[in-house]
């Protein structure tokens, strides 16, 4: 327990009031910070309405960090991933201007979509989790389950006659990440489900959806192209298109982190 060092004088009327306040509003930092405000605010000239504003700013700042805190939390992702951690050289094609536009969030207040296509390994869910985590930054409710967990999801509310609820549900959700489409090929009703996901969220509410097949491919996942172009029609009407290339960027960093004089050139290359 820590104890007033008697160096601290006590407390005045002002800071009794302004802790009675602060624990009325719920806003705990406020208590926290207004006496080192105060004493900067003096030395820095501020006027009555700065110290107010700086005062205010300290407790939304907080609450901001801990909604986006328990909004990630929250979201499902398999792991931690950000933007800074993306190594573009290993995909030229993508322009990080685009993926520092979506990493602002201006695309979700759209209802506009992402849709990140390549071969494993490439960075897809990488990408899809850092724009999911800055959405959640800008205020966004997320959601990221793989293809197959959406479908299982709603194939238990249709079970439970709840379908229409779900969706409804889900809708309330500024963006849901739809991972691996394509891994695992879908009969009918989980066709139906999923055109249903996609529909209920077209012009309304965002979504994230990583493939390994070209849009090409799609019908077979489905088991009909109708179905398939239904859908994809639906999510690039307003959508960013995003294709990875080439080799596993795992696969490729192990064999050359064992090849001692790629490594090597490598380092000098890093160093120039
Ligand atoms: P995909 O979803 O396309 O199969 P992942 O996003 O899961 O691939 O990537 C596999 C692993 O490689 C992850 O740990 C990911 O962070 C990493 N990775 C892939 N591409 C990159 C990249 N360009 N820069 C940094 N890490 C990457
Ligand atoms: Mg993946």
């Amino acid at each position: 327990m820590a104890t007033r060092s008697a160096a601290t004088p006590p407390p005045s009327e002002a800071d009794k009031l302004i802790a009675h306040h602060a624990r009325a509003l719920k806003a705990p930092r406020i208590a926290d910070e207004y006496r080192r405000l105060a004493e900067h605010g003096r030395s820095a000239d501020w006027t009555l309405e700065d110290y107010l504003a700086a005062v205010l700013a300290v407790e939304t700042n907080a609450r901001a960090e801990s909604g986006a805190r328990l909004r990630i939390k929250g979201a499902g992702f398999p792991a931690i991933k950000t933007v800074t951690d993306f190594d573009f050289t290993a995909q030229p094609g993508i322009d990080r201007a685009q993926i520092a536009r979506l990493e602002g969030g201006g695309w979700l207040a759209e209802a506009r979509n992402v849709v990140l296509l390549g071969p494993p390994g490439t960075g897809k869910t990488h990408l899809a989790t850092a724009l999911g985590i800055a959405a959640a930054h800008a205020g966004h409710r997320v959601a990221f389950a793989s293809a197959t967990g959406w479908i299982t999801r709603l194939a238990q509310a249709h079970q439970l006659g709840r379908l229409d609820s779900e969706l409804k549900k889900i809708s309330r959700i500024g963006l849901i990440v739809i991972d691996e489409v394509g891994y695992i090929p879908f009969d009918t009703d989980a066709a139906n489900l999923f055109f249903q996901l996609v529909s209920s969220r077209y012009e309304k509410s965002s979504i994230i959806l990583t493939s390994n097949l070209p849009f090409a491919r799609w019908g077979d996942v489905f088991g009909e192209a109708t179905i398939a172009s239904a859908m994809i029609d639906r999510i690039v009407h307003h959508a960013d298109v995003l294709a990875l290339k080439g080799t596993s960027y795992r696969i490729k960093h192990t064999a050359i982190e064992s090849l001692p004089s790629v490594t090597a050139d490598r380092e000098a290359e890093s160093t120039t």
